[in-house]
């Protein structure tokens, strides 16, 4: 082979070279002169005489019938050949000749054109080396040409070249050795454009690997990065570690806010995750807003936390797109090769778990996964597939517990409380199966059934002649930002006849305080229905006196945790007066709930809190008891 530019000294002569040998002249100029026919002169001369010797000709006669066979050879020859330069010159697939060192010997036009030639002729008199000359990637050629000296027929060879113009195209080669005897005399082949192939093959493989909203890599990806990841630390005996990051409340924003928001928003995750992370670690997005990093060579387990809460504290902080401007939050689960898993299944599965408890310990908590952890994720999806299951068999019903106006001793109000009558369990309290219902989102169904069981309830109350009093049920948020919840509530007040007015739904601070605009319209909307609205546990969450003004809600229940130790805990009286002293500045009713002894009561009422609701009065009783207490009063 020669190095292109060096050059090769004889060649002057290689057209007469190439003219000279047994090819035809199928580059010939023009590209597809007719062939030359064969001499047939002296066959026609040799014809005129037959007539004028009858007995010569006989005696001539199997030598003319000789003529006449090698005239007719010579025509099928010349047909032949027509035939099969038509084929060479009108083929679609380029086709070549090259000798030993890779210099082309023949071309046909279509060969010329994929290498960016005019003819056949243009090329073979500019192109010595064929490889050289057009392949873009010399390791390509290298094995290109060290197959080909091996004598090996390549056949779907892709090669990236670069036409005589520049372009860059893509072509499959098939070549095979043509011997001579014992040696390689030439190579032919054939070379076809696979450019828009290769293209379409790209595009696909864009789609199926990368992300097009983040640009990261995406599960396919992600699966042969594990797992080279992990073939590697074991042969190096390293450990790796197995990030799972996932955005808290993404779906909510992306279905109240918008794609554009939600796409927005993953875009500027991955790239926190990616400065967090550096070039080199590999950051894919698994789907929705679940993202997962492969560290390679983690250490102890202590710096793989590190590099975590370095990354939780990354991704956590302020986001404002398209006139929204909110907290990003998000969780993670670790799990670490090959402690927690040998393959990538398992990691993943681990790091998942890892997750969920770290979802559960609260925002922007990182977790790495233990073996309790495992124990009691497989509980807790036991008891989603039984609460699954529980609506439809009957094993959800309320309780309802008295709110009390001390000032009469009247019920004020009720507040609707869910239990389950688990099977195998019995009666589990709502605060071991919420939390399941709303991260499966069984939230929703069970969270319409308390509604619709609440209201006909009240109705029927009403309806048997007992005071009517406002019956209170807990939204989650989850089941508050779903598409459609005035509609719902408006629909089941319709259907049960209940007055709006003995609706009251009781929402979290956290709940409205997400995604601002969209909840001050919802609540204003349930507002205008004519339903209560009232602010549970207030004091555990943001406490922020702006949002109060804005949210027109009727009434804060101040949570039980500052109500316990009112008469014990000087902090606690502070925070339980000034919440009472705000409500009233702002013209909201307010409750104090949890009320278990006297001295609270004394406290509350000293500083005229007077709606309490409480132990102290009744636990949550079942709907056959509550018109006794409906009809009686308290503080007697
Ligand atoms: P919550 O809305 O704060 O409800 C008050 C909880 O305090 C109830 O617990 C009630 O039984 C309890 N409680 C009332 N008075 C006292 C007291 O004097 N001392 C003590 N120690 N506790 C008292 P419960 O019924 O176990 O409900 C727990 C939580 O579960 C509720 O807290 C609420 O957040 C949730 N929940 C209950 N029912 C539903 C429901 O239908 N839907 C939704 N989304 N959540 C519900
Ligand atoms: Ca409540
Ligand atoms: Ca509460």
């Amino acid at each position: 082979m020669h190095p292109q530019g060096t050059g090769n000294p004889a060649r002057p002569d290689a057209d007469s070279r190439r003219d000279s040998g047994n090819s035809p002249h199928l580059w010939s100029e023009g590209g597809g002169a007719p062939a030359e026919a064969p001499p047939r002169g002296p066959f026609v001369e040799r014809r005129r005489h037959r007539g004028a010797a009858q007995t010569r000709h006989e005696a001539l006669e199997p030598v003319h019938r000789l003529l006449a066979e090698y005239e007719e050879a010579n025509r099928f020859l010349a047909e032949a050949e027509e035939c099969y330069r038509g084929l060479f010159e009108n083929a679609l697939i380029g086709i070549f000749r090259l000798n030993a060192d890779g210099e082309p010997l023949i071309v046909n036009p279509s060969m010329a054109r994929i290498c960016g030639f005019e003819t056949p002729g243009e090329m073979l008199g500019a192109v010595f080396n064929f490889g050289e000359m057009i392949f873009v990637d010399s390791s390509q050629w290298s094995d290109f040409v060290r197959s080909l000296q091996a004598g090996n027929v390549l056949s779907g060879f892709e090669a990236e070249i670069c036409d005589r113009r520049g372009t860059r195209k893509w072509v499959e080669l098939n070549v095979q050795p043509v011997l001579d005897g014992g040696g390689i005399l030439y190579h032919e082949g054939s070379a076809e454009d696979i450019t828009e192939r290769k293209r379409n093959e790209d595009r696909i493989r864009l789609l199926a690997y990368y992300d097009p909203v983040t640009g990261l890599p995406k599960r396919a990806m992600f699966e042969e990065r594990l797992s080279e990841a992990l073939s590697v630390a074991s042969w190096k005996s390293q450990r790796v570690a197995l990030l799972l990051l996932e955005l808290e409340r993404f779906k909510m924003l992306n279905d109240s806010l918008g794609k554009e928001f939600g796409d927005g928003l993953l875009k500027e995750v991955a790239e926190r995750i990616r400065i967090a992370v550096g070039e080199e670690t590999t950051v894919v997005r698994l789907g929705g807003a679940e993202f997962a990093v492969i560290l390679q060579d983690a250490k102890a387990a202590r710096e793989v936390e590190q590099f975590a809460a370095e990354v939780v504290a990354a991704v956590a902080g302020k986001f404002s797109l398209l006139g929204h401007s909110l907290n990003i939050s998000c969780t993670m689960g670790i799990s670490i090769f090959p402690v927690h898993g040998r393959d990538g299944q398992m990691l993943l599965e681990r790091a998942d778990v890892a997750m969920v408890s770290a979802r559960e310990s609260g925002t922007n908590a990182f977790q790495l996964f233990t073996e309790e952890m495992n124990h009691r994720i497989r509980e807790r999806l036991r008891l989603e597939n039984d609460l699954r299951l529980a609506l439809d068999r009957g094993e959800l019903y309320l309780v309802y517990q008295p709110q009390v106006d001390i000032r009469t001793g009247d019920v004020s109000g009720l507040e609707a409380l869910l239990r389950w009558r688990h099977p195998a369990m019995g009666i589990v309290p709502p605060g071991e199966f919420i939390g399941i219902a709303e991260s499966s989102g069984l939230i929703v169904p069970i969270g319409e059934w308390v509604l619709r069981t609440a209201c006909t309830q009240a109705k029927k109350w009403q309806d048997t002649g007992l005071r009517p009093v406002p019956i209170a049920v807990n939204v989650s948020a989850i089941q508050f930002r779903q598409q459609g919840f005035c509609e719902l509530v408006r629909c089941i007040l319709e259907e049960t006849g209940l007055d709006p007015k003995y609706l009251e739904l009781e929402l979290t601070e956290g709940l409205l305080l997400t995604n601002l605009d969209v909840m001050l319209m919802l609540v204003k909307e349930l507002r205008v229905m004519g339903v209560k609205l009232t602010i549970d546990d207030f004091g555990t969450g943001y406490s922020s006196l702006g949002y109060l003004r804005q949210f027109k809600v009727n009434r804060l229940k101040i949570d039980r945790s500052f109500v316990n130790d009112v008469s014990v805990n000087a902090d606690d009286a502070a925070i339980t007066t000034a919440i009472i002293n705000m409500a009233r500045a702002l013209n909201l009713e307010v409750l104090a709930e949890g009320v278990e002894n006297a001295e609270q009561l004394d406290f509350l009422r000293a500083q005229n809190c007077y709606e309490i609701q409480g132990y102290y009065f009744s636990k949550p009783v079942a709907v056959e008891q509550i018109a006794a207490q409906l009809q009686g009063k308290f503080l007697q």
